[in-house]
């Protein structure tokens, strides 16, 4: 993991590392069962080199804080590593340019469940076209993997009512993990 990300940090395979001030690559447990995946950096992740530190961020901690989930015991990373200008969305050449970074996270960290937050990482991750709308809290098996796809927390920060149903769909992420422990 270690490797991975001093090579992200180091990364020059696509555009976004002229703009970025930090790369993101990612942080958590190498033993996580569940990993976290936003879009990518923002403001506050490309100024502190750490996922999740903003806003949004807070409201992640909150809710995992909820299904009793320290961040120190998953792992929250994002499909491209370094925040695009303005945060606009990733462009898909960008996405797999960075593709082999979040792959190699999974193989080492191999994780039971995958959680995609939002249409960008839900998109980049399974091979849906459906919208978030759809496909949120309802797990999809892949192997030995379970996609468990969300709302992305910021979602909830404009629209009130999606905290309610994030907030759901993390009671139903723990009965999962608790199912999965036994
Ligand atoms: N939004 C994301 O998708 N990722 C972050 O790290 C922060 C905000
Ligand atoms: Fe490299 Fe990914 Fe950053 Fe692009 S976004 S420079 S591929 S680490």
């Amino acid at each position: 993991m270690k490797n991975v990300s001093n090579e992200v940090v180091a990364c020059t395979r696509c555009g976004l590392c002229e703009t970025r001030r930090n790369a993101v690559p990612g942080e958590g447990s190498k033993d996580a069962k569940v990993m976290f995946v936003g879009e990518a950096p923002g403001e506050q992740e490309d100024s502190q080199g750490r996922p999740f530190v903003g806003a949004a961020g807070k409201l992640l901690t909150e809710l995992l804080a909820s299904i009793g989930l320290r961040r120190e015991e998953v792992y929250i990373t994002n499909v491209v590593k370094c925040r695009p200008p303005k945060n606009r969305p990733p462009r898909r050449d960008e996405v797999s340019a960075c593709k082999p970074y979040l792959e190699r996270q999974f193989l080492l960290i191999a994780p039971r469940v995958i959680c995609p937050m939002g249409n960008s990482a839900i998109h980049s991750l399974m091979e849906s076209e459906k919208s978030v709308t759809d496909l949120h809290g309802i797990p999809f098996e892949v192997g030995t993997v379970t996609y468990f796809p969300m709302y992305h927390p910021a979602a909830a920060l404009y629209t009130f009512q999606l905290r309610r149903v994030l907030e759901e769909d993390f009671k139903k992420l723990r009965a999962l993990l608790d199912s999965l422990a036994s």
